[in-house]
């Protein structure tokens, strides 16, 4: 460890000195890294796609969808729309500060470290590394110790096609990361769960660094099966894909369970199970489009949450489990109890909970007995609900009538709110994530107003009550003598 304390200090020292040369705040870099980001990706897809495969069992195409794909699309985006972003924004002051001028400049923060999680370890450890190179930061990724392969691989890469004195990885789990934070940064993104997200906020407090943190919790879906009945084999297929389509419901925005009225609880179960079949085949443990359980701890406390015995009576579909394999059927379950450790912790598995409501109406009490989830998803056409679910509860995002593709906007940003995070990246968002908006006011020395200075009078007083009103006629009867008294 002492090794590892020596690599950080050195890696610090020469990131600081990269910084103060002045040489990632030019555009031209930014976008030379950009660049090299995509290239990186293209050049390396193959080898990218089958450290994913070895790490979660990741088709390619998943993998390409979720993460090579998404990491190229992001790096043009920020490449593409970067000269734009960089633009000083000019404020338009109001006539009391004339002639003053006002506008904000985005700075880089300086130093940032990013810390990542296993679900999807390249694409949440490249997107973020994309703002902060877009806002003129240097960076150091901590990626996560749980996908080894992928980490090794970006390891690898990244000094290969970065700026190595600028941009840098370290290897390592929990250790590492605890030694890293004992370290000052300008600015920490981390994205992980909220228990390890309290120690990183704890750690960033001790310097005041300012953190992003992207976090997880338990995304509802409601179905209002009312308003969408037409359309109820594509809400099945989205609610199928949702679950079981990405990382195996390892996924931070995946439904953790679905909200429905009783008397349609049945009618969902049986438009699921062909879903399920059409997706994985008979047999979805040899399906390859299935990904697996990252880790056998990981098993282990899906298979504690399945095995609770009144977990496993409300099991409808599915249940198998191959610890060997790492796998876990698609499963779904009818009402577990609500008290039940699968129904209070992130599920993070491909186990889909339906838990049955007398009124559809009852969903928003439901959602707001919970912590602030990181998405809400709902499947309705009712305006009246969808003004229901915007105005009172609280979360990361809202999505109507689709899932996860709030993700895949960049025109959005993408955070959780409470126990799901704190902060927003994403396109645009991202450059300000990684940005201090610095606000620039230039005085003019033209002109200058007494009233602004003691002595203190009446007068003055009334100029100044006056002036942050914005009454400007009346300042100027004031300022000719023309009015005698103020009412206040
Ligand atoms: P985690 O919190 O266990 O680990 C995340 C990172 O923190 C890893 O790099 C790990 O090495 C590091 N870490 C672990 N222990 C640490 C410690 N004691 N001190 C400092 N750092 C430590 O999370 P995970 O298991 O990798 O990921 C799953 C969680 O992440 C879920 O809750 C999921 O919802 C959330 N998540 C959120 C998003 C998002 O974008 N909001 C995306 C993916 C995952």
């Amino acid at each position: 460890m002492e090794a590892m304390k020596e690599t950080v200090d050195q890696s610090l020292r020469e990131m600081r000195e990269t910084f103060a040369s002045g040489r990632t705040r030019s555009v031209k870099w930014r976008k030379a890294q950009l660049g090299a980001i995509i290239e990186m990706v293209k050049d390396n897809e193959e080898k990218m796609s089958d450290v994913l495969f070895q790490d979660l069992g990741k088709h390619s195409t998943e993998a390409f969808r979720d993460e090579l794909g998404f990491v190229m699309r992001s790096a043009t985006t920020a490449l593409n729309c970067l000269d734009k972003w960089v633009v000083p924004k000019k404020s338009n002051l109001p006539l009391l500060f004339y002639p003053a001028t006002g506008k904000v400049i985005s700075e880089p923060y300086g130093t940032v470290l990013v810390l990542s999680s296993w679900n999807f370890p390249i694409s949440l450890s490249l997107d973020p590394m994309i703002g902060a190179i877009a806002a003129g930061n240097t960076v150091l990724l901590k990626a996560s110790e749980l996908s080894p392969n992928a980490s090794a691989l970006l390891a690898k890469l990244i000094p290969s096609y970065l700026d190595t004195k600028a941009i840098k990885v370290i290897e390592g789990g929990p250790d590492v990361a605890t030694i890293l934070l004992q370290h000052q940064w300008d600015k920490i993104f981390f994205t992980g769960s909220p228990k390890i997200g309290k120690i990183i906020m704890a750690a960033a407090a001790e310097h005041l660094t300012p953190v992003t943190l992207e976090l997880g919790g338990k995304c509802p879906t409601i179905i209002d099966h009312h308003s969408v009945s037409k359309d109820m084999k594509s809400v099945v297929k989205r609610i199928s894909g949702g679950k079981w389509g990405s990382c195996s419901g390892q996924a931070c925005i995946s439904v953790d369970y679905v909200l429905v009225e009783q008397s349609f609880a049945s009618t969902l179960i049986d438009m699921l199970k062909p879903v399920i079949r059409s997706f994985f085949g008979e047999n979805p443990k040899e399906s390859g489009c299935l990904a697996r359980i990252v880790t056998k701890k990981h098993f282990q406390r899906l298979s504690r949450l399945l095995n609770d015995p009144r977990v496993k009576a409300s099991i409808v579909y599915g249940g198998s489990m191959d610890e060997e394999k790492l796998y876990v059927e698609p499963t779904i379950l009818l009402d577990p109890p609500l008290d039940s450790e699968i129904m209070n912790e992130e599920i993070f598995g491909p186990i889909l909970p339906i838990i049955t409501l007398r009124d559809i109406q009852e969903s928003i009490g439901f959602i707001k007995s919970k912590p602030k989830p990181l998405a809400i998803y709902a499947f309705t056409k009712d305006e009246n609900l969808k003004t229901r679910i915007l105005s009172e509860t609280s979360s990361g995002s809202v999505t109507f009538n689709d899932l996860m593709i709030q993700y895949m906007c960049d025109a959005l940003p993408f955070g959780g709110v409470g126990q799901s995070g704190i902060g927003r990246y994403h396109g645009k968002y991202s450059f300000e994530c990684f940005s201090h908006e610095k606000a620039i006011m230039e005085g003019s020395l033209a002109m200058d107003l007494e009233a602004r200075y003691p002595p203190w009078n009446n007068f003055k007083l009334n100029f100044i009550r006056l002036a942050f009103r914005e009454a400007y006629f009346k300042l100027v009867l004031l300022m000719l003598g023309l009015t005698k008294g103020m009412r206040k």
